[in-house]
């Protein structure tokens, strides 16, 4: 049995998963008019090969990579493209999107699909996962194929599949290992023999027990474990700790300890690529919160409206104080529910208007329980005071890159300071005066 240790720092939030955890995912019809954003992942905005007036069929490459560090992107349905322009995204900015206008007639693109995928080579593996626009599905959105290529001479020991989905409230990634852990186990080993890791590790937290059972049936050689429930067991560095004992270096990556991460949604998104011929062009979402009615997971077709989605599950049972993209912890709130859905769209929470006030700030009493819980060992007061005193190189020297937003010492701060608020602002100010001076 595998050893597990256990990150420093973390914190225990309520979970608030009962009332999605336990019911099958739906499929949400697509709606008659997608807006399919040309930026759902890290890099660069993918470039459009269609124009405005032409038809598409489902699957169809709309745009293609920009570069290495960019994804293409698929059309979700059939139908025409009647714009291509800037919309509002989940990010808060506008993002360049193409807008099809749905036919209603679901006339796929010609697939290629493969009965075997894993007898396909390593380099072919990857190949297919760029061309079929897979990232990270778990909010990173780094694009997958990279990930898989790390710099000549590092060899890859482990694959990780991150199934902890530690954020409250989300269920997307338990459902998909309950229902789908044939096609996530499949995608597993496509994953490993892509990067040419010799082994693989799927890491669940031990509040999932179905998932754990369904994903053990299908394992075979397939290391399933289950980790403590603590937040943020699903950080990349914690996890590689948790499950291997190795550290990530200071601003390093997962290949410097001889490992790669992926999420369980992308694992799913490979086996769909290479097993069915399918691009990501659809992806599970948990749409829920104390003022959604039904809440529900649902299967989502890349370019639906928020909208469209709160109101598949019921609407509002009561008027929203605050929308949420994403888990609460990591998550942006929503000032537009014409955002669509895209890649990294994990989950879709409302909340009431007594639970979304913004508290007053109270001076820090030292008491350094963000320094406790911090899973980075940062000094999140130190980071926040050179945050707002524009300090940037203090907050440089002392990691503020290292830190990985999850938002405990904002969570645990008696004080109720906006800590990461400050902090993401310095990372923001330090990249770009290293963008300007490389
Ligand atoms: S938790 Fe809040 S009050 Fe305590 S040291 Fe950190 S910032 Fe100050
Ligand atoms: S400083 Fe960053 S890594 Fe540390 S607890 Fe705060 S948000 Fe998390």
């Amino acid at each position: 049995m595998r050893r597990v240790r256990a990150f420093f720092g973390g914190i225990h939030p309520s979970e608030n998963k009962q009332s999605t955890s336990s019911t099958p995912i739906q499929s949400l019809p697509a709606p008659a008019t997608l807006v399919v954003p040309l930026l759902q992942h890290v890099g660069r905005e993918a470039k459009p090969l269609v124009a405005k007036g032409d038809e598409v069929l489902k699957g169809q490459l709309l745009a293609e990579a920009d570069g290495k560090i960019s994804a293409p992107v698929h059309s979700p349905v059939s139908g025409k493209v009647t714009a291509i322009e800037p919309r509002t995204s989940a990010s808060g900015r506008s993002v360049t999107s193409i807008v099809i206008e749905n036919d209603g007639q679901d006339n796929w693109v010609e697939r290629e699909a493969h009965p075997d995928p894993v007898q396909l080579d390593a380099k072919t593996i990857v190949e297919r996962i760029q061309a079929a626009g897979i990232v990270g599905m778990g909010g990173a959105g780094f694009p997958t194929a990279v990930k898989l290529t790390p710099p000549q001479g590092v060899s890859i020991d482990y694959l990780i599949i991150n199934g902890c989905e530690c954020e409250p409230y989300l269920t997307a990634d338990h459902r998909l290992m309950v229902e789908y852990a044939e096609e996530i186990v499949l995608g597993a080993k496509l994953l490993a023999k892509a990067c040419g890791a010799r082994k693989i590790i799927i890491g669940v937290e031990d509040n999932k027990p179905d998932a754990i059972a369904s994903l053990k049936e299908q394992a075979g050689a397939v290391d399933v474990v289950a980790l403590p429930t603590r937040y943020p067991q699903g950080g990349e560095k914690q996890l590689i700790q948790a499950l291997t004992g190795r550290e990530v270096p200071s601003k390093g990556l997962p290949f410097q300890a001889g490992c790669v991460v992926q999420n369980v949604g992308t694992a799913y998104a490979v086996t769909k690529a290479l097993r069915d011929g399918e691009p990501l062009i659809s992806r599970v979402v948990t749409v829920t919160g104390s003022v959604i009615a039904e809440p529900q997971n649902f299967f989502v077709p890349i370019g639906t409206p928020f909208q469209d989605l709160i109101e598949a599950a019921g609407g509002f049972s009561q008027t929203p104080g605050k929308v949420v993209a994403g888990g609460p912890m990591m998550g942006g709130a929503q000032f537009d529910l014409e955002a669509p859905v895209t890649k990294v769209t994990s989950g879709v929470l409302a909340f009431g208007v007594d639970e979304s006030k913004t508290p007053n700030p109270m001076p820090c009493i030292k008491c350094a329980r963000c320094v406790d819980v911090c899973p980075a060992n940062l000094m999140p007061l130190k980071l926040e005071a050179y945050g707002m005193n524009e300090q940037w190189d203090n907050a440089e020297e002392y990691g503020a890159l290292d830190c990985i937003e999850c938002g405990c010492c904002t969570y645990i701060c008696p004080s109720k300071r906006p800590l990461l608020h400050y902090i993401r602002f310095a990372k923001a100010e330090i990249i770009e005066s290293q963008r300007r001076s490389s």
